[in-house]
């Protein structure tokens, strides 16, 4: 099998993809304005990215992280998860801002989604406290039975579902 490898020979196993540029989000540091569509260009459909999942899959890749924009925002995010894990991913991880969350994490557990990435920023530094704190303290109160969050910062973690 081909692989990818850099000039120290390391094998790379682990691939980014942005699914979409738009966010629901105005974090300062990133998109302070808003979303703002200034191109023509569209985000990937699901045909492209079952080509390019499967092009990336024959070079050795076996992790996936799925990033935006926000990824949450498209329609097709569990098709997209389920196809990962139908091509065979080992590790599907998702980085989001976690608005949608409450809807998704279900069906995206079923599709087979094994890790998030939460971005705890948002627009303001209360917010941002706020949202840190109540997710801190689930994390807090599920630590005892399972070790499953990874707080990175205090607006950042990840979280194996
Ligand atoms: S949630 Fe992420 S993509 Fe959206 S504005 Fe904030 S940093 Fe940018």
């Amino acid at each position: 099998m081909k692989v990818l490898r850099d000039s120290y020979d390391r094998h790379f196993t682990y691939l980014r993809l942005s699914l979409t540029e738009k966010c629901n989000f105005k974090c300062t540091y990133c998109l302070p304005n808003g979303y703002q569509s200034n191109s023509c260009a569209s985000d990937l459909d699901l045909h492209e990215i079952k080509n390019l999942l499967l092009a990336f899959k024959k070079l050795g890749f076996t992790k996936l992280r799925l990033t935006g924009g926000e990824p949450t925002l498209r329609k097709d995010i569990i098709e997209i998860v389920e196809l990962a894990k139908n091509l065979g991913f080992a590790t599907i991880a998702l980085t989001t801002n976690g608005f949608r969350l409450l809807n998704l994490l279900e069906p995206l557990q079923r599709a087979g989604l094994m890790m998030l990435w939460l971005k705890l920023r948002t627009s303001t530094e209360t917010e941002t406290k706020s949202r840190s704190q109540k997710l801190y303290q689930k994390a807090k109160m599920s630590e005892s039975k399972d070790d499953c969050f990874t707080f990175h910062s205090e607006t950042s973690c990840n979280l194996n579902i």
